[in-house]
C-alpha cells in the first residue's frame, strides 16, 4: 500500500493536542488525514486535511466518519466503540481495535482482563454504583483508605479519589467505579510500547512520573527514569506482557508503579500517544507520534532509543485564571539551551487545563532536571 503522497486517507477521532502532534508527522510523511472532534476549535483543526465537527461517542456520527476513511485510529479513548466494531466488520481497518479499545475504556473491565492474564496490579472490588460501597464496608468486606476510581470518563486524575472517611463518599457521583487498594508507591513509571499488525514490537525506555501533590496531573516527566536497570528491566517486561495480553497495534503506554519492595504493579493503560512520551519529540531518535503512525501503518517501526536525557514540563493553566490565555515569561525560558515551547492552540484557559508542555534536553540529566525547575518557575499560564 502506498500511504505517502496518495489518495490513501488516515481518519483521526479526536483533534486534541495528542491529535495535532500526529499531525506534525502525517506532514512530514505528506499522508492525508481527515479529523473528528466535537470543538469547532479544536487544536487539529489547522493541520489536518478535513476537519468534520461531531460527536465521538455516537454511533451514526462515528460510523459515517470512518466510512469516508481508509484506516482509521483515534487520539482519545471515549469514543462510539460499537462503530468501530461495526466499521471493522466492513473491512475498515481500526488500530487500536475495538476489541482493545473495549478492554480499556472501562477501568473495571480492564483491572479484570489483568486479573485474567496474570498481569501484577492493586486488588480491587468493582461497584455498580457508588452507593453501594458504604455496605461493603460495613460487612467488612472493603476497608479504608481505598481509591475510588470511576469506572469510565475518567481523564486527567478526575475520576480517581483517594477514600479516607465514609464522608469522603458524599461528594461522589452515584456511577459503576471500582475501590483499588492504596498503593504506597515508591514511583510512578510508564513504558510506551509500539507493536505493528506484522507483530513487531519496541519498547521505550521507563520514564519516570512527579504529580503535582493536589492536581493529581503530572509535573515532570524524565526520561530515563532514575531506576535501577532491574527494576527497569521488570518494568519494561511487565509493559510487553500486557501488550502481548491484549495484542494491540499502535503505541500503548503503560503506566505503572514501583513499590517499596521494587515491584512492578500495573495501574492502567492508554491505547494511544501519551504525556509521557512527549520527550520523544526533541529527545529520542523516533517520537511517539511518527511510531504511532509506522505502528499502524504497518510500516517498519523506527529506534525508541534517546539521543539525550529528556524532561517535559506540562503547562496547565494557573489557579485563578480564566479566560483569553497568555504564556507569561515564555521569551526568558526559550533563552535557555534545550527548551522547547509546545503550544497547543487552545485560546482559553481554565485552573489546570492543559495548554502546552515545555520539553528540556540536555547530555546531563541532573543538569535537565535543574532547568526543568527553572522552567517551572519561571512560565505561567495566566488570563489577560
Ligand atoms: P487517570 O485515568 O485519571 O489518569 P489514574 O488511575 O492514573 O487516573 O490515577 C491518577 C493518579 O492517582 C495516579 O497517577 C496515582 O498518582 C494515583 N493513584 C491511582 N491509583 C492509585 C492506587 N491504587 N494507589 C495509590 N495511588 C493511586
Amino acid at each position: 500500500m502506498n500511504y505517502f503522497s496518495s489518495d490513501f486517507r488516515l481518519g483521526i477521532l479526536g483533534g486534541g493536542q495528542l491529535g495535532k502532534m500526529l499531525l506534525y508527522e502525517t506532514r512530514k510523511y505528506d499522508i492525508q488525514t481527515l479529523v473528528l472532534d466535537p470543538n469547532d476549535e479544536a487544536p487539529c483543526k489547522i493541520a489536518c486535511n478535513q476537519f468534520f465537527k461531531g460527536d465521538l461517542m455516537d454511533f451514526d456520527t462515528v460510523y459515517n466518519f470512518g466510512k469516508k476513511v481508509d484506516l482509521l485510529t483515534f487520539e482519545i479513548e471515549h469514543v462510539n466503540v460499537d462503530a468501530l466494531e461495526k466499521l471493522e466488520q466492513e473491512n475498515i481497518k481500526v488500530f487500536p481495535s475495538s476489541k482493545t479499545l473495549r478492554v480499556i475504556q472501562n477501568k473495571a473491565r480492564q483491572k479484570l482482563f489483568y486479573s485474567d492474564n496474570n498481569i501484577p496490579t492493586a486488588p480491587f472490588l468493582r461497584f455498580s454504583f457508588t452507593d453501594e460501597i458504604s455496605h461493603s464496608i460495613q460487612n467488612g468486606n472493603l476497608s479504608l483508605p481505598f481509591v475510588w476510581k470511576s469506572a469510565q470518563f475518567g481523564y486527567d486524575g478526575q475520576g480517581v479519589k483517594i477514600i479516607k472517611t465514609l464522608s469522603d463518599l458524599e461528594s461522589l457521583p452515584n456511577i459503576e467505579c471500582i475501590a483499588e487498594e492504596l498503593v504506597p508507591f515508591k514511583n510512578e513509571l510508564a513504558v510506551i510500547v509500539a507493536r505493528n499488525p506484522d507483530g513487531n514490537v519496541i519498547t521505550y525506555p521507563v520514564i519516570e512520573m512527579e504529580f503535582h501533590p493536589t492536581a493529581n496531573q503530572v509535573e515532570y516527566v524524565i526520561c530515563p527514569a532514575r531506576i535501577d536497570r532491574e527494576v527497569a528491566k521488570k518494568a519494561q517486561s511487565t509493559a510487553l506482557k500486557v501488550s502481548d495480553a491484549l495484542g494491540h497495534v499502535g503505541l500503548l503506554a503503560v503506566e505503572m508503579f514501583q513499590t517499596k519492595d521494587d515491584e512492578i504493579i500495573v495501574n492502567e493503560v492508554a491505547p494511544r500517544p501519551h504525556n509521557s512520551g512527549h520527550y520523544s519529540i526533541e529527545a529520542s531518535y523516533t517520537n511517539q507520534f511518527e511510531q504511532h503512525i509506522r505502528a499502524i501503518l504497518n510500516l517498519p517501526l523506527g529506534s525508541t532509543a534517546s539521543k539525550v536525557g529528556g524532561i517535559m514540563v506540562n503547562l496547565v493553566g494557573s489557579e485563578g485564571y480564566s479566560g483569553d490565555v497568555v504564556y507569561e515569561n515564555i521569551e526568558e525560558i526559550m533563552r535557555i539551551d534545550g527548551v522547547t515551547p509546545h503550544i497547543y492552540g487552545k485560546r482559553e484557559t481554565r485552573p489546570f487545563r492543559k495548554m502546552g508542555h515545555v520539553t528540556i534536553v540536555n547530555e546531563e540529566l541532573a543538569e535537565a532536571r535543574k532547568i526543568a525547575q527553572e522552567v517551572k518557575n519561571l512560565i505561567k499560564v495566566i488570563s489577560k
